[in-house]
């Protein structure tokens, strides 16, 4: 036990830890792009913000949260998504005084009770962004133009955008008439959670996961055909966006996403190369939350995008993620003065934005050349008493094996400058590739 994680919960080890550095960086400087700003959350709440916030005829207030009583007596829950606590932390600040429309973005931990299996986790972790405050098919087409540049600029070229309108509160009450009506000579055959969903939230049905449902849902009347004036006009607009804005999407009636609050505006970005949990991102409208939460009627819309399936999605692409270098020099010494030496020099050129690293094992000096090589050191230095007397060292090229003799003061310019000239390089090669 004491040396097994929490089942459906993973570590990322450092060897790992930069392509999800690379992601969340890309994310973040998208989002400086598209002018969204981030709301850090707590990591948990007060239950009842998400039972009312996600609706509690989900699958997730139903059975997947981690909630428990604190000592105070209070029922928290880790968060399970990310929109209810903006939402929540929106409302108190009362952010709704600010300059409309708000953009947030996010990068959280989330937590669900689930069956743990390939892109489903109980620990898992989404980005996402909300705008709040315009119910403009603009921020819905803004929102969704994100996503696909963000993907495509991740290099991820085969999603498929599928689109969809749930309508609001009011068509929908009317279709789920329709639905229930349709439904009903089947009810003894549907599985015993869309038996509960008949009642509360029979468009849920459309979305069972068990086979026979799948079945049973096939030829049932579409919300798409049952939407008021205002959801049609709406969904005529968002196509008329995304086509404006030359991003391809399919519409899918059957889209009807995992949480209750969506109203309008619901999408996925669905790819074929990972299984079964194709969805990388998902998100729509939800015109009614922010009221429901005890905010003033202000409308939202967003997406959550998880970073595992992105990660995954980005290893079947065979997409590869730059490994950033371990080491730029490593200082080798033999003796008690070097090593003193050593430790300042070290110092120095980590303050100078040079990433540097010596042995603390006492090993020799054999074992410290060893030890560079497996940190994939650039350059080495070696000092010993010969060095420090005639102010003379040599900085080795890993690589190449060339050396080059400097005094022991110019180690740190000669290393910053080769420092500087790769970058100028490297600067030089990204222009070459971006003015192509
Ligand atoms: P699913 O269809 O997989 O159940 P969902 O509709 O529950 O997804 P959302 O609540 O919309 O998912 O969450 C947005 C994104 O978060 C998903 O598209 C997916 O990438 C990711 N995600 C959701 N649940 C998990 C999980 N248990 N493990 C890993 N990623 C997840
Ligand atoms: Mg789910």
């Amino acid at each position: 036990m004491l040396t097994n994680a929490p089942k459906g919960t993973k570590d990322i080890l450092p060897s790992q830890v930069y392509k999800w550095h690379y992601v969340e960086n890309a994310f973040r400087e998208a989002c400086g792009r598209y002018v969204f700003k981030e709301i850090r959350t707590p990591v948990f709440e007060h239950t009842e913000l998400f039972a009312r916030g996600v609706g509690d005829t989900t699958d997730i207030v139903e059975k997947q949260m981690y909630t428990f009583e604190d000592y105070g007596k209070r029922s928290i829950t880790l968060k399970p998504e990310g929109t209810s606590p903006v939402v929540r932390a929106f409302v108190e600040n009362k952010l709704y005084a600010d300059i409309q429309p708000s953009k947030f973005y996010y990068v959280i931990p989330c937590f669900r009770y689930e069956k743990p299996q390939s892109g489903r986790l109980r620990e898992f972790h989404q980005m996402g962004i909300e705008i709040f405050g315009t119910d403009n098919m603009m921020a819905d087409a803004e929102v969704i133009g994100f996503a696909s540049d963000f993907l495509s600029g991740l290099g991820i070229q085969d999603l498929e955008l599928r689109i969809n309108s749930i309508g609001c509160p009011k068509c929908r009450e009317n279709y789920r008439k329709v639905l229930r009506a349709f439904l009903a000579p089947k009810y003894d055959e549907l599985c015993d959670t869309c038996k509960g969903r008949y009642e509360k939230n029979p468009m849920r049905i459309l979305d069972c996961k068990s086979p026979v449902c799948q079945e049973l849902v096939k030829g049932a009347p579409l919300m798409l055909d049952y939407l008021c004036d205002e959801c049609k006009t709406a969904f005529d607009d968002l196509k008329t966006n995304l086509d404006a804005m030359g991003i391809n999407y399919i519409v899918d009636p059957g889209i009807v996403r995992g949480l209750d609050y969506y109203t309008k505006t619901a999408f996925e970005f669905v790819s074929d190369k990972i299984g079964a949990q194709g969805t990388v991102c998902g998100g729509g409208r939800y015109d009614h939350l922010i009221e429901q939460i005890g905010g003033p009627p202000i409308p939202g819309v967003g997406f959550g995008l998880g970073i595992e399936r992105l990660l995954l999605i980005m290893e079947a692409a065979g997409i590869s993620i730059p490994e950033p270098e371990n080491l730029d020099v490593f200082i080798a010494v033999m003796g008690e003065r070097a090593r003193v030496f050593g430790l300042k020099l070290m110092r120095d050129l980590r303050n100078q934005g040079i990433k540097a690293e010596m042995d603390s094992l006492g090993r020799n000096i054999k074992g410290q050349f060893k030890y560079a090589d497996r940190l994939h050191a650039k350059y080495t230095v070696v000092i010993g008493d010969n060095e420090l007397d005639q102010n003379i060292v040599s900085i080795k090229n890993m690589e190449t094996s060339e050396q080059k003799p400097v005094s022991l003061q110019e180690i740190l310019p000669t290393l910053k400058a080769q420092q500087n000239q790769e970058l100028q390089q490297n600067q030089s090669a990204d222009f070459t590739v971006d003015s192509l």
